[in-house]
């Protein structure tokens, strides 16, 4: 674990285990369109010329400058000179086309970084529907050592850019063989602390004219709780979803498994769910990963559901996915659903995931631990 103040995103943490060095030329896929535009022209070539560019990219679906073949071969070589393609090697797929899909992907300094695809099933995190849903990875590694998480062991190595963010949805789309849905940023990293990358790759998926065009509330930005970002998030025109990760429902117990929660406890945190709240029509969701003899208590569901209806939040449960390595284990199956019946007694709206992830270590950071012993050794 990188030895930073967790929740001090201004303290950037050192790099760890990285092998290569940092990316350095820029992506494509990082690109606005205004941007794109500013650096032709500054190239002589006309302003249109990036709506091309981007529509051979995001509608077309060119994975190399090659591939842009109804530009001319002189802007093609130049745009191959300023720019690359975001090389996201897959390293190893788990699941099938009509389960879930867990991609490992490596990038172009050696890093490794997680996707999943999730079939169509009562949506998450928006309503009803029978959408496929992706969750991509924001950061590689992450500084904010949740003790339940794999992602977190190893500590945090760097920010993914935009163009890594927006390829994964490429890829997964091409692996998939169909449209991404619903997006979720809760897969490796905490995606408020790579707030830069991850505005600008939401506005790269969001644009409908020249981007990928998915929907502002078919992506939710799931956080550890970082209050100031919460906030900012909350002051962003567009009516993206935030999903809180809560995991206890008292200080006393989120303070044991989220050292975040030392920096930002629950009165800070609730208060910035109070300004997403009177900023967003939407509704806010609580994540809750039952863990046994740690939050599953009827205590616990008592003092979450009191918090759920003070800012009228959903509730998804999740039970917890054993970790090798780390000790906690998933409540039996009648105690996940006693916590339930105590969250809609008092009138949540609250679901129980029935994990689909389990059989392949879909819980975040796994495969990529694995491989990574694997490739050192371990
Ligand atoms: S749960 Fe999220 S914020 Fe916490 S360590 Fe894992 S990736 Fe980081």
């Amino acid at each position: 674990m990188a030895a930073v103040d967790p929740g001090d995103e201004k303290n950037t943490p050192p790099m760890v285990a990285a092998r290569r060095s940092p990316v350095t030329t820029a992506l494509i896929t990082s690109c606005l369109r205004e941007e794109l535009q500013a650096r032709l022209v500054a190239l002589g070539q006309p302003a249109y010329r990036a709506s091309q560019v981007l529509h051979g990219i995001y509608r077309r679906r060119a994975r190399d400058f090659a591939g842009l073949s109804d530009l001319p071969a002189a802007l093609r070589a130049q745009l191959a000179a300023e720019f690359v393609f975001p090389a996201l090697t897959l390293v190893r797929v788990l699941g099938a086309r009509d389960t879930t899909q867990k991609f490992l992907f490596r990038l172009s300094d050696g890093q490794l970084i997680e996707s999943v695809l999730i079939p169509a099933s009562p949506a998450l995190y928006g309503e009803a529907s029978d959408r496929r849903t992706l969750c991509v990875s924001s950061q590689v590694g992450c500084a904010y050592g949740c003790k339940f998480c794999a992602s977190g062991l190893d500590g945090w190595t760097r920010n993914l850019q935009a163009g890594e963010i927006v390829e994964q949805v490429l890829q997964a789309e091409a692996l998939g063989g169909n449209r991404v849905d619903n997006l979720v940023f809760m897969g490796m990293g905490e995606p408020l602390a790579n707030f830069d990358n991850l505005l600008r790759a939401i506005a790269i998926l969001n644009d409908a004219e020249w981007g990928l065009g998915l929907g502002a509330r078919r992506m939710t930005v799931s956080t550890s709780g970082l209050a100031p970002q919460i906030r900012q998030l909350a002051d962003q025109p567009r009516q993206i979803r935030l999903a809180i990760s809560l995991h206890g429902a008292t200080d006393e117990v989120r303070s044991q498994i989220m050292p975040v929660n030392r920096k930002y406890p629950l009165a800070a945190l609730l208060d910035a769910c109070r300004y997403w709240r009177s900023h967003k029509k939407q509704r806010l969701t609580f994540e809750f990963i039952l863990i046994a003899d740690l939050n599953d208590s009827p205590a616990q569901a008592q003092a979450l559901a009191a918090l759920a209806n003070e800012l009228a939040a959903k509730v998804n449960l999740i039970p917890y996915n054993t970790v090798a390595g780390l000790p906690w284990l998933r409540p039996p199956e009648a105690r996940c659903e006693a916590f339930l019946r105590t969250l809609r007694a008092r009138g949540v709206a609250a679901t129980l995931r029935r994990e689909k992830g389990h059989d392949i270590d879909a819980a975040c950071g796994q495969l990529r631990r694995q491989t990574m012993q694997g490739e050192n050794g371990g």
